[in-house]
């Protein structure tokens, strides 16, 4: 029979509060609204197939984006010999300690043990040495969907994890010029991507030496400000220079017909987008999908008192196929094991971006009664009006989490210009805070050491008012953002 009033408000009781503890709030929205779930390894998480929706869309949308750009996808082998891993020596002294290795084949030890990929370098570039003979074969321009495995020591679900599923794109070009506008292109693609479908506020610039991944010249990054005060590294970008061309000796005829080393990038996003999405726009009720990326755009829910069945499930249901018809990922929640209310709080805890009521007086004067996920706002809509007043109310939420997102993050961005107020700064207030660089490791570690925060960004643009090194007071090289950061 029917849950009732209380079973519903229960419903989301078994929240905590976002307020009260971030952390558990987080854990507690993607086990309630099924996104995720722990498996019996430690730090592997089932992908639920609601959460799994979610990423496919973002799949969907960053793939068209690849290839309208030129890159076309591939796959390559999930093992890399021990040997080709430690032919670039950066790159195996940065990933070593996270790598899970394979021993044993059937009942015999191997001669070479195998790594589980933790990114693809070492096995791609050791296909393209044999690609790649001359200028006419430049650029390669390929992008792998495919899953990678870091033992990691703390893990979170979608932030962090042992194995998990990304893109990650390999390119090789003719000069540096072309590598280094290949690595910033892919940063504006994400930076779109981001802040377009996914409604997240993201800055971009260069990552500072000590962050940058192990092997490349120069690492940008999309960084975004999530709502406890802590940064998310949202999407990485790296020209390699020379480094691993050489190490595989990726090399070319040029057109003077001089042999020369390829330019590399490589670049990924991953599943911790759906981790950045749930923190960016969740509430105290739950998820909030950002319309582009919802799974289900809306939810109908029919008002089922007395003989619902015979006056009102056949005009939902018309409803559900118009919107179908349109285009729109929509839901007709007709179950009649649970009460309306009920539905309204479970929809509400999984993020749809728009619930759409229909009972016995909407039918009488012709019209359906649509609400925001975000604020609960009823708009009364006449059925012939349906379509369109959703989709401007799709995109109103859209732009509207991207709105409340950037007014969080520029509420929560803070200067600093000298240690103390930098270190305080970081303690109680949180967020980014801005400050002046002399460009030294040692300022870095001392940050580090004493508020647990780092270089997030070294910012494009220089702002002339950070004279000094926030930290030692020589004279700044860049402007930065410190943060704390998952
Ligand atoms: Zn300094």
């Amino acid at each position: 029979m029917g849950k009732n009033k209380n079973q519903a408000d229960d419903f989301v009781k078994q929240i905590t509060k976002k307020s009260d503890d971030f952390s558990k709030w987080y854990i507690d929205v993607i086990k309630k609204a099924e996104l995720a779930d722990y498996s019996p390894m430690k730090g592997m998480m089932v992908i639920r197939p609601y959460g799994y929706e979610i990423w496919e869309l973002m799949r969907e949308y960053l793939d068209k984006m690849f290839k309208d750009t030129g890159h076309r996808n591939a796959y390559f082998p999930l093992f890399i010999p021990e040997s080709f891993l430690k032919k670039e020596a950066e790159h195996v002294e940065g990933f070593a300690p996270e790598v899970a290795w394979v021993t044993q084949g059937g009942n015999e030890e191997l001669e070479e043990k195998l790594a589980i990929r933790p990114t693809s370098e070492a096995i791609i570039c050791s296909m393209y040495a044999k690609w790649v003979n001359s200028w006419r074969d430049l650029p390669i321009l390929i992008n792998q969907w495919a899953n990678v495995v870091r033992w990691e020591k703390v893990t979170r679900p979608f932030l962090r994890t042992t194995e998990f599923l990304w893109q990650e794109g390999h390119t090789v070009h003719a000069t540096y010029d072309e590598a280094e506008e290949e690595t910033l292109k892919i940063l504006d693609i994400y930076k779109t991507f981001s802040e377009n479908y996914l409604a997240i506020p993201v800055i971009s610039g260069l990552k500072p030496e000590s962050e940058k991944f192990a092997g490349a010249l120069k690492t940008y990054c999309i960084e975004a400000l999530m709502a406890d005060g802590r940064a998310l590294q949202a999407g990485t970008t790296h020209n390699l220079g020379q480094n691993f061309s050489k190490a595989f000796n990726i090399r070319f005829e040029n057109r003077n017909q001089e042999l020369e080393y390829g330019w590399g990038t490589s670049w990924g996003v991953s599943t911790r987008l759906v981790g950045g999405l749930i923190m960016t726009h969740g509430d105290d009720s739950g998820l909030i999908v950002p319309p582009r990326v919802a799974p289900l755009q809306a939810v109908i829910v029919p008002i089922s008192r007395g003989d619902w069945k015979e006056t009102v499930l056949p005009d939902a249901e018309a409803v559900f196929s118009q919107l179908k018809d349109n285009g729109f990922r929509a839901y007709l929640d007709d179950r009649d094991t649970y009460t309306p209310g009920w539905k309204f709080s479970e929809w509400e805890m999984k993020g749809v971006p728009v619930r759409i009521e229909i009972g016995p007086k909407d039918i009488e004067k012709g019209q359906v009664v649509l609400v925001n996920r975000i604020n609960r706002e009823k708009t009364f809509v006449k059925r012939e009006e349906l379509i369109p007043t959703l989709e401007k109310l799709l995109e109103d939420i859209q732009s509207r989490l991207f709105q409340r997102a950037l007014e969080a993050r520029e509420a929560n961005t803070h200067e600093a210009f000298g240690y103390d107020e930098l270190v305080e700064t970081i303690e109680n207030k949180r967020g980014l805070v801005k400050a002046g660089w002399c460009e030294g490791n040692p300022c870095e570690v001392k940050v580090k050491e004493k508020v647990a925060a780092t270089i997030r960004i070294v910012m494009d643009e220089k702002d002339p008012r950070f004279k000094k090194c926030s930290v030692c007071g020589k004279d700044a090289k860049h402007t930065v953002l410190f943060a704390k950061a998952y």
